[in-house]
């Protein structure tokens, strides 16, 4: 009997699947870090972690694992996501970037699965182009919150799943070139935008539902692409129209010729991930010389 047992459903053989999986996060914000915590309850073993950000005072509002200490010594939103697997997963296989995600690309190209949990349509834009020259699955979450005049407000997100071949984010309309032209012309001005922790919840659940579904499946038919609507103030989860319309189209936008990697070279590749690389401690380089010779002479 393993912690995982009442999760059994999900497949005989799924505690080894979730165990072996390396999932790539970028935002351990707001979003991220929902679906961090998850996955490491779920018994996930890998993860690539990007966030350039240290958590802030106005960030406690959401930031799943994050407290009032973090803020007094300005942790980075990456080591809060560790310190959250490691309770709940000692042995994982955990790579952070306190960086950009893009400067950590030969790490991201080691994930089954990656999920956004960013800003920006650029972000956006940028990592799904590299999930799918690498073949790899891209979900995608956000939230927004509007106002609606003397009504109040309206908070919306939605839920994408980009598999290479299928529909994506600009087949879906989330990503046009006018918003990233209107991002890129208000970039630095654009002040805090709204955020709530149960929205980013709901949404980060849906994401980690689909992602299960990829990794494990526990029903039949894993999806091949999903668009769904988060409507906060109705508090419901519908697909959206255009999802219908673009099943079974093939996306143009990223052509299938346009995949693999241009800086591939067979004379450097190591054939095993680097995370694993990383994590992989030799006891014969961490022991200091006079042991091995000991160990040699006496072992
Ligand atoms: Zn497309």
């Amino acid at each position: 009997m393993t912690r995982l047992e009442r999760q059994s459903f999900l497949g005989a053989n799924s505690e080894n699947i979730l165990r072996s999986a390396t999932v790539g996060i970028v935002g351990a914000g707001g979003g991220g870090s929902h679906i961090v915590q998850q996955f490491a309850h779920m018994g996930v073993g890998g993860y690539v972690i990007a966030d350039p950000d240290f958590i802030e005072d106005t960030n406690t509002n959401r930031l799943i694992g994050g407290t009032l200490d973090d803020v007094a010594v300005a942790r980075p939103k990456v080591d809060i996501a560790a310190r959250l697997i490691r309770g709940l997963q000692p042995d994982a296989r955990i790579v952070l970037v306190p960086v950009n995600w893009q400067d950590a690309v030969e790490d991201f190209k080691q994930c089954d699965v990656i999920v956004g949990a960013v800003d920006s349509f650029k972000d956006r834009d940028e990592l799904e182009r590299f999930a799918r020259r690498h073949l790899i699955p891209y979900v995608d979450i956000g939230m927004d919150v509007h106002a609606i005049g003397g009504a109040g407000h309206l908070v919306t997100g939605q839920v994408i799943l980009s598999m290479p071949g299928e529909p994506c984010l600009r087949c879906c309309g989330l990503i046009t070139d006018e918003r990233l032209t209107q991002e890129a012309q208000r970039y630095g001005a654009a002040g805090s935008r709204p955020q709530v922790v149960w929205s980013n919840g709901v949404l980060a659940s849906t994401a980690v539902a689909i992602v299960t579904q990829i990794l494990t499946p526990w029903f039949k038919g894993p999806p091949a692409f999903v668009f769904l609507d988060y409507d906060g103030n109705k508090g419901s989860i519908t697909l959206n129209k255009r999802m219908a319309m673009l099943n079974g189209c093939a996306c143009a936008h990223h052509p299938m010729d346009e995949t693999g990697d241009p800086l591939f070279d067979i004379r450097i590749q190591q054939f095993r991930p680097r995370s694993a690389a990383r994590n992989a401690v030799d006891p014969t380089i961490t022991k200091p010389w006079w042991q091995r010779a000991w160990d040699w002479l006496w072992g």
